[in-house]
């Protein structure tokens, strides 16, 4: 039987905001445990909750990037359970009224073509502390800095039907809220995580089948991978004549497989009721419009502009504008160049950003500034160096050794354009290579690579290439 597979994803991001959700406790990560944990955070009787309007800024940001509604009343509600990392023994989150609803993201697929995945809501919650197994034996840390921490939840709909498709769509919103500035993306210390909803269902059936849920997956591999494997063993397990059974599992990088952590609740096993401690949210236009009037420029529309301003390929804008400060760097380095964009994406694409990635430096540390990349290919503009001697030369400026011109005439760099001393130079190439001569007037085209090698050997690379290219087939004639 031929199966389709149908996922809708819940990402966590958290939001950037200093202070926490309901209480003014810094939100910064790695301090000590439980001391970034208030009163409120620890749920102490009698304390009250305070919205923090920042990190209502930041949800109807994404609400409009994304093209949703912004609720103008929206509702928080108390989901009740008991963990030891949840000392009040319910997540205020928002159920029925959350502040964002009915957006959509476009994510590009492989074979080029793109697609619409709605999104059905997104809401403000806190997050709960976590627990510490490795230090303690036999027992459990709890380390509560992390409750209280602001995070939106980004449900979508069921539209996605693969795990790349899925991996597509999660990548884009990360690009989404990273762009925006409200959350950092660092998956590792786990500001974006994602739950992923699995199911399979007979091609061709209207209906859809039985989810599993796989919880906190923290790095777009794994997302891939569980899902990959979620959906081979649900087919197994139907084919085999067995059912899939709605569930939460949880994915084992080490083994590669998913496990059943518990069988799902229902939502009203969480008893959610509005809040007391807190009023509904209201959201009114002039703060709407103030947010709409902070957007920056999105990815997808800067990425047209790319094309269309500069005549990059999609691709090429596509990398360039991946990330805010890589478009700022590159436009940075066209505006002061004056010009050639294809040139300039070549270099912040290629050199610039394989030395970034060497030495693990983010643009904001790059010891070659747009400026300083701008006089380099200026060089090459003005021919005094060939494009491949321009590599040494961004290596020594990388390393700090000057700047362009002093690294060019320092070491001497400068191209030879001068006719009558390249002839010298190929003369003197003819002359050592007496049998590869022959070879090449008796129909052996391919030895010319071997004289223009030998001639930018001679001159250290230093030849004007074109020049050499048009000089040595003069001579090579005789
Ligand atoms: P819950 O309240 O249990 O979390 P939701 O209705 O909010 O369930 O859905 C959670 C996520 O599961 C959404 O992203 C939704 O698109 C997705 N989803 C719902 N049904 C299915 C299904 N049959 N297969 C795959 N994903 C599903
Ligand atoms: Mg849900």
């Amino acid at each position: 039987m031929e199966w389709e597979t149908v996922i809708g994803l819940e990402i966590h991001a958290q939001l950037a905001t200093k202070s926490k959700i309901f209480s003014a406790a810094a939100t910064a990560y790695g301090a000590e445990p439980n001391t970034q944990a208030c009163a409120i955070d620890l749920g102490m009787p009698g304390v009250l909750p305070v919205l923090n309007r920042e990190a209502v800024r930041m949800a109807a940001m994404l609400g409009l990037a994304i093209g949703a509604q912004i609720a103008r009343r929206s509702v928080f509600a108390r989901k009740n359970y008991f963990y030891p990392d949840l000392p009040k023994g319910y997540q205020i989150s928002q159920y029925e009224l959350p502040v964002v609803e009915k957006g959509e993201l476009i994510i590009d697929l492989e074979d080029g073509s793109s697609k619409v995945i709605g999104i059905t809501r997104a809401h403000l919650e806190e997050d709960a502390g976590k627990s510490l197994h490795e230090d303690f034996h036999g027992q459990s840390g709890i380390d509560l800095n992390r409750a209280g921490t602001p995070l939106l939840e980004i449900v979508s709909e069921p539209d996605l039907r693969s795990a790349k498709e899925a991996v597509a769509y999660m990548k884009k919103l990360h690009q989404m809220v990273v762009y925006l500035g409200i959350c950092d993306g660092n998956m590792q210390e786990g500001s974006f995580r994602c739950d992923a909803n699995v199911s399979v269902r007979p091609k061709n059936q209207s209906q859809f089948g039985t989810r599993a849920e796989i919880k906190n997956l923290n790095s777009f591999r794994f997302v891939e991978r569980a899902i990959e494997f979620e959906i081979e063993r649900q087919i197994d397990l139907i084919e085999s004549g067995g059912k899939v059974v709605q569930e939460t599992r949880l994915y084992d990088p080490d083994k590669g497989e998913t496990r059943p952590m518990r069988s799902k609740e229902e939502a009203n096993d969480y008893r959610y009721f509005p809040d007391p401690d807190l009023l509904p949210l209201i959201v009114d236009e002039a703060f709407i419009e103030t947010v709409r009037a902070s957007l920056p420029e999105l990815p997808d529309v800067k990425k047209q502009r790319f094309m269309t301003q500069y005549g990059l390929s999609s691709y090429d804008a596509g990398v360039l504008t991946a990330s805010r400060p890589l478009s700022d760097y590159y436009e940075a380095v066209v505006a002061a160049l004056g010009g050639e964009p294809k040139l300039c994406a070549n270099w912040v694409m290629g050199d610039f950003s394989a030395f970034l990635n060497k030495d693990g430096k983010d643009i904001a540390d790059s010891p070659v500034n747009a400026a300083q990349l701008a006089g380099l290919l200026r060089r090459i503009q003005d021919r005094t160096i060939s494009g491949k001697i321009a590599k040494d030369v961004f290596e020594a400026l990388w390393v700090g050794e000057g700047d362009t011109d002093a690294i060019i005439e320092k070491r001497g760099l400068r191209q030879i354009t001068d006719t009558s001393a390249i002839e010298k130079v190929i003369d003197d190439v003819i002359a050592a290579s007496p049998e590869q001569l022959a070879q090449y007037r008796a129909g052996k085209d391919k030895l010319f690579g071997f004289f223009v090698g030998q001639v930018m050997k001679l001159s250290k690379g230093k030849a004007n290439p074109q020049q050499v290219n048009e000089l040595l087939i003069e001579k090579l004639k005789g």
